[in-house]
């Protein structure tokens, strides 16, 4: 027997909701823990499934943890069914097979769905994008059957999914309206370092052009851009980015504004719901602005933050260094922090073509460091970054510069608290 009648239900059961769920137990909660999820399988990692699309589907459907785990945690699993509506004012959670669970707090750990260009052709078969293993699964057979790919939008899942069917010997081609693939998350000289690994692959990089349509009839044949030209296309894959699921939360007359808008200890703007993972706009001691951080680390983090929260521990807060990674043609690119319009750009001196460390800097203090397949370096600098300790750009950019000496010198160095935006925050 459970050691209260308190239920709480998360909604969505991925990176955020499983995260959430083992949280509670973590945190001593002793009611009842529903996830629901509307897909059909054990919940899995979404980052394999642009990495490892070759070879059989253990490679790429990967469960967050062991399905006994969910019985030893105590943990219900309500798969293959959808929340349609949530009612604060009755405390129910409306699913699609026709009951409402009661519960005394809600997660929304929807995350986000892939967009589409509004473009026609749009909805050819052939014309896919990569959000959950289902989508993986087509893409996975229609790589087995060659190409060539088009991949509209040269963002990490694009570029990840460009890489691995060229690995897969499919002729590709990435389209990318701006002028490099990436610029946005890592400025013009890592961006085009990173595309470098691709063009010197024999993947051809189509830059500041957009997608007028996708030809074919009864099935994609090719992309037609801006320029007029047809790329023949057997298969494309649109990675132009997702909008966050938060109809739920808006229905309910939850505050949103780019996403499910969450103070630092996940609350929303109604006591009775709380929200993590890619669904939220949040504020981070570490981004310039509040906003979302489509990241699978941030998402884990985030959901423990908020089963804790669930669970009673009201000290617990979501302040982690925004961090992700990517994987592509075997090299690893790895990333904390952002940076904004402003921050200047300090690359390590002894950078090639397949190795680099670069920092982002604001008044003398690092903001972001991105790092290709340097793992080590990236994590002895992470300190200097979450403590906002000075730094000396000419020490950044020497490779001479001990980094772990460096490092040194921010542990001691008092935690800066940057500027934050409150958040919702509920009573
Ligand atoms: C192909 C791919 C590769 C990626 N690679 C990386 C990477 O290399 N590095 C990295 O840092 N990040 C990566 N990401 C991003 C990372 O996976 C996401 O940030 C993370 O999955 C977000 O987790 P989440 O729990 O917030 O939401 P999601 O993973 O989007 O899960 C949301 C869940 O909610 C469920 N749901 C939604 N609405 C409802 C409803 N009404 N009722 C019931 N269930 C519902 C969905 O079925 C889904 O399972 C990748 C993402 C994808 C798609």
């Amino acid at each position: 027997m459970r050691g209260s009648t308190e239920h709480h239900v998360i909604v969505g059961g991925s990176a955020a909701g499983v995260a959430a769920a083992l949280a509670l137990r973590d945190h001593g909660f002793a009611g009842k823990v529903t996830v629901v999820d509307a897909g059909a399988e054990l919940p899995y990692e979404r980052p394999p499934l642009s990495k490892a699309l070759t070879g059989t589907e253990s490679r790429f459907v990967v469960p967050i943890v062991p399905a006994e785990v969910y019985a030893e945690r105590d943990v219900d699993l309500l798969l293959g069914t959808r929340v349609l509506a949530l009612e604060p004012a009755r405390r129910l959670v409306v699913l699609d097979d026709g009951r409402a669970l009661r519960a005394d707090r809600v997660l929304l750990a929807t995350g986000a769905t892939a967009l589409l260009p509004e473009v026609p052709g749009v909805r050819l078969p052939g014309v896919l994008t990569l959000r959950d293993v289902r989508d993986a699964r087509e893409l996975a057979g229609r790589l087995g059957r060659g190409g060539p790919v088009v991949v509209v939008g040269g963002g990490f899942i694009g570029l990840e999914v460009a890489a691995v069917a060229r690995e897969a010997g499919a002729e590709v081609t990435v389209v990318e309206q701006a002028p490099r693939p990436l610029e946005r998350p890592l400025g013009p000289d890592l961006a085009g370092r990173v595309t470098g690994l691709h063009t010197r692959r024999g993947v051809r990089v189509r830059t500041g052009v957009s997608v007028l349509e996708f030809t074919g009839s009864g099935q994609v044949d090719g992309v037609r851009l801006a320029t007029g030209e047809v790329l023949p296309a057997a298969t494309v894959v649109v990675g132009v980015g997702v909008r966050p699921d938060s109809g739920l939360a808006e229905r309910a007359g939850v505050v949103c504004d780019r996403g499910v808008v969450v103070d630092r200890q996940c609350r929303t703007s109604d006591p009775w719901i709380l929200a993590a993972g890619d669904v939220t706009c949040q504020p981070n001691p570490h981004l310039p602005a509040p906003g979302r951080v489509e990241h699978w680390d941030n998402a884990q983090k985030q959901g423990a933050v908020a089963g804790a929260v669930m669970a009673g521990a009201a000290d617990q807060e979501h302040t982690e260094l925004p961090y992700f990674y990517s994987e592509q043609f075997g090299h690893t690119l790895q990333m904390y922090g952002r940076f904004a319009d402003g921050h200047t750009f300090v690359l390590r001196e002894d950078a090639t073509d397949t190795s680099f460390l670069g920092f982002w800097l604001r008044d003398g203090r690092i903001t972001a460091a991105a790092a290709l397949d340097r793992p080590k370096d990236l994590r002895t600098v992470r300190p200097l970054i979450e403590t906002g300790a000075p730094v000396v750009t000419a020490d950044l950019s020497s490779p001479d510069t001990n980094l772990r000496a460096l490092a040194k010198s921010a542990k001691a160095f008092k935690p800066l608290e940057r500027s934050l935006a409150s958040g919702a925050g509920a009573a």
